[in-house]
């Protein structure tokens, strides 16, 4: 028969209850046992959410602590030598993630293209693997206690491998899998003696550009863990399967699944190459994101699996796991009941997998109502004034010219002329300390505690300080702070339309860290200037130049969850829009530099090379709109995190900003190759002050790294100023190293 499958449960708790036992736990507030009730409790929860949800086939050991990379690590006793001497499992775990005073905690870096964040395996040159199988029987056992049969959930090899960062010259991880094999092996021997069925092994990897040497480590692995004893179902997501089909469907398996949400279109390639006794499983209801599902698309979907698959050959399930949704739409009482009409939280979905099931199985007739209930959400939802606004669509198809009105060199000197600022210009990214007061008085406004005026006074008086306090650290181009923004994102989404959000619509980014994306339900568009009351506030008090702060158009679309009706490039636009009328209105106000930020422009790039052009020839148009209709000699600058600039070089370069400030110091500025070796035109200010850490830098670290950057990019092009934003630090280490930072300007200078 048809089984309705799940991939993989939110972790953290309908009311977070994970990262505050956890975050307790770091304190040492509770104990090891403590927490582990709290994780225990929650596992229970979840699993009897799904079988109460009628789900058939429920993941176990999707449970994680910190994350599911870690765990693996853990599991095949990847475990770093600077860790060895710690001796309890708890501690060696959480150091792993996050350090101890003498070791470095891992790495850690986005999962394929989403927003949760991994521990990056390390393995070594004389690697070895030993078996650590503790937590998944432990959790199968659990779940099978508690009368629930469960499929054990595992990170593949060849994906644990290719994640893996060597730690030696000369190694490559994939190398491994000769010594990784056997370890696998013996785990599912295991899992199979406990009672597991199946096991479900991810290989993301899958939907992306595989070298031959990962092809190669497919079979070789397969061949043995296919037979090791459980039957596997191969898990593939976020993406097609394309020149990989072959290969996924071709190994020694029991089933595979794929995404058929992200690519829809795989689905005749794939059950073309999925030999006959192979189940598949269909991912049709999605993983990454909240809207409701269109049963009727859906099932159509399966039905077609169905047909050639047989009863016996389908599993229906999420596209991926759901780890990547809040976890119940119930709960949100602030959204209107249409609005809540269009979306699914991680338990609504489960429910849209088992109606699929239901239908197959029975007919569709059997869930007639939830298929009503469906349609007449899509339609709603596609006659609504609230999404479609004909004034937002008729201006986003108006052509309107991406470029400045000039070629950078005759801005830049405009721009000399109006600033006069000083060589090595020294300036800041935005934000700076947001203090426990800043955070109180935002919350008593909230909580209606603190009036308007109130607040204002408040906000005015930080934005005062911080501008004297700049004034007499002597630094060229001042901010205001961003004392008004709780979140880079979430402080222009609450001001634009088409924007929703949730009370509760948490999902992991790493570790105990939850986010709530907002919700981009409609055609987006600014009622009213956003920023221009604080820029020109704090433009009046001083004589210096004002930087205008924006985000731009890509990081607001990457950070939300995003209309699925339309093309991103398209919502994308439509923000751009409305960052571009703020950018005027900036200018209007006298503003004669405006920063607009992107640092999520890298991460939005697509898994697969052949659709990288593609994303960014949008991004960066969208981008260009937001910053092209001001005079030549309005400044714009723009800012990047930590990213592999040589993936977008010549995109950057075509952004055309006056100025970009990159997060380059813990890179020890070779991050700026790509700037170098492209002769990138326009100027940079390349951090110099590695602000995620409490350390004061010092005079002569920041001038070595500032002449690093001078080799090969002229003196002329370069600002001096820090990494990113300063919201985190505090402010005795904020002036401390920003005098610094001005001593390093004038050193240069002179
Ligand atoms: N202007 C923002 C700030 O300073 C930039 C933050 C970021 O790059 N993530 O906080
Ligand atoms: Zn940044």
């Amino acid at each position: 028969m048809t089984r309705s499958a799940n991939l993989g449960f939110p972790r953290i708790g309908l009311h977070r209850e994970l990262k505050k036992a956890q975050e307790s736990y770091w304190k040492g507030d509770i104990d090891a046992t403590a927490l582990h009730a709290v994780a225990e409790d929650l596992r229970a929860r979840h699993w009897m959410l799904q079988r109460d949800a009628g789900i058939e086939v429920i993941p176990s050991n999707d449970f994680a602590f910190y994350d599911h990379v870690l765990d693996t690590s853990v599991l095949v006793g990847a475990i770093p030598p600077r860790f060895s001497g710690i001796a309890d499992a708890d501690e060696l775990y959480f150091a792993m993630a996050r350090g101890t005073t003498t070791a470095p905690a891992m790495e850690m870096t986005k999962w394929f293209d989403t927003n949760y964040h991994f521990i990056v395996p390390e393995l070594h040159k004389d690697q070895t693997f030993a078996l650590d199988a503790a937590k998944p029987l432990a959790h199968y056992n659990e779940a099978k206690a508690l009368g629930i049969e469960t499929r054990p959930v595992i990170v593949g090899p060849v994906t644990f491998l290719s994640l893996a960062k060597a730690k030696d010259p000369g190694l490559d991880p994939l190398d491994l899998i000769d010594e990784l094999i056997p370890v696998y092996a013996d785990l599912l021997a295991q899992l199979a003696a406990a009672g597991a069925e199946w096991v479900q092994v991810d290989e993301p990897v899958l939907v992306l550009d595989l070298s031959p040497k990962q092809k190669a480590a497919f079979s070789r692995a397969y061949e043995l863990l296919g037979a090791a004893g459980p039957k596997l179902m191969l898990t593939t997501y976020f993406g097609a399967l394309l020149d990989n089909a072959e290969l996924a469907a071709g190994l020694p398996v029991a089933g595979l699944h794929i995404d058929l949400v992200r690519a829809p279109e795989q689905l005749d390639a794939v059950l073309a190459a999925l030999p006959e006794d192979k189940v598949l499983s269909a991912g049709v209801v999605d993983g990454r994101n909240i809207w409701r599902t269109n049963l009727d698309a859906a099932f159509g979907l399966v039905a077609r699996a169905w047909d050639r698959g047989g009863p016996d050959r389908l599993q229906i399930a999420p596209s991926c796991s759901l780890l990547h949704t809040p976890v119940d739409l119930d709960g949100e009482t602030n959204l209107d009941a249409e609005l809540k009409s269009w979306l699914a939280f991680a338990k609504q979905k489960l429910d849209e997998v088992t109606t699929l099931t239901l239908a197959q199985k029975q007919g569709r007739g059997a869930a007639k109502a939830a298929f009503e209930a469906s349609a007449a959400a899509v339609a709603s939802y596609k006659a609504s004034p609230r999404i479609h606004k004909a004034a937002v669509k008729a201006r986003s198809a108006e052509r309107i010219a991406f470029g400045r009105s000039s070629p950078f060199s005759s801005r830049r000197d405009k721009q000399r002329q109006k600033f006069n600022l000083p060589a090595y210009p020294t300036t800041t990214i935005g934000s700076f300390p947001q203090t426990r007061d800043v955070r109180e008085a935002r919350a008593a406004f909230k909580k209606g505690m603190l009036d308007q005026a109130g607040y204002d006074a408040f906000l005015e008086a930080e934005t005062e300080k911080t501008i004297r306090i700049q004034e007499q650290l002597d630094i060229d181009v001042l901010v205001h702070g961003e004392f008004e923004r709780n979140d880079m994102v979430e402080y222009f989404g609450e001001q634009l339309d088409g924007f929703a959000f949730t009370k509760n619509g948490w999902v992991q980014s790493y570790g105990s860290r939850c986010v709530k994306p907002p919700v981009i339900f409609g055609d987006v568009s600014r009622p009213a200037p956003m920023t221009v009351r604080w820029s020109a506030f704090a433009a009046s008090l001083t004589d210096r130049p004002m930087k205008g702060m924006l985000t731009g158009p890509v990081t607001i679309l990457q950070w939300s969850f995003v209309r699925v009706d339309q093309p991103r490039s398209e919502t994308c636009r439509q923000i751009g829009l409305a960052i571009r009328d703020e950018v005027l209105d900036l200018e209007t106000a006298g503003i004669g530099i405006i920063q607009i930020d992107e640092p999520a422009l890298r991460e939005g790039l697509p898994l697969r090379q052949r659709d990288w052009n593609a994303y960014l020839r949008w991004a960066v148009d969208c981008f260009r709109l937001t910053a092209s209709g001001v005079a030549e000699e309005t400044q714009i600058h723009t800012h990047m995190c930590y990213a592999e600039f040589n993936d977008i070089m010549p995109a950057i370069a075509e952004m055309d900003a006056d100025v970009i400030s990159v997060e380059t110091s813990r890179s020890d500025m070779e991050l700026l190759e790509a700037f170098r070796n492209f002769k990138y035109p326009n100027e940079i200010g390349p951090g110099v002050w590695d602000i995620h850490s409490p350390r004061v830098p010092g005079e002569g670290h920041m001038i070595a790294l500032m002449k690093k950057a001078a080799e090969g990019i002229p003196a002329d092009q370069l600002w001096v100023n820090p990494d990113c934003g300063l919201k985190t630090r505090g402010w005795p280490e904020v002036t401390a190293s920003l005098e610094n930072l001005v001593k390093t300007a004038k050193a240069l200078r002179a």
